[in-house]
């Protein structure tokens, strides 16, 4: 079962590193009594890309934080890494989607 909340906020799937909310609950503030519904820190986003994708950018491997052209660590993700968590994520939506319609339709 996919919640609106999963499909827009897939880093749901994560514990947040900021405010330790568990996988499925929504991040909260820090003394946990108030969740933030529409969106969550940025971290946890971060996290999520990092899990999912590849970056485009420092060639960093999915599971492998960015980092600079430095070579240090970077903070956060490239802007790139963010873009394309995000698309593909709409693409797997779009296909879930399609293939429950499939379902649907019964053989003749
Ligand atoms: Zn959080
Ligand atoms: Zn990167």
């Amino acid at each position: 079962m996919t919640s609106r909340a999963q499909l827009r906020l897939p880093q749901i799937e994560m514990r947040c590193s900021w405010c330790q909310a568990s996988p499925g609950d929504p991040c909260t503030n820090q003394r946990g009594n108030r969740a933030r519904r529409t969106d969550t820190h940025t971290a946890r986003r971060d996290l999520w890309v990092i899990a999912t994708t590849a970056c485009p950018d420092c060639q960093a491997p999915a599971g492998t934080g960015c980092s600079a052209a430095n070579g240090l660590p970077l903070t956060g993700v490239h802007p790139q890494r963010e873009k394309s968590a995000a698309d593909e994520h709409a693409r797997a939506v779009e296909e879930s989607s399609r293939n429950v319609q499939g379902r649907a339709e019964r053989p003749r």
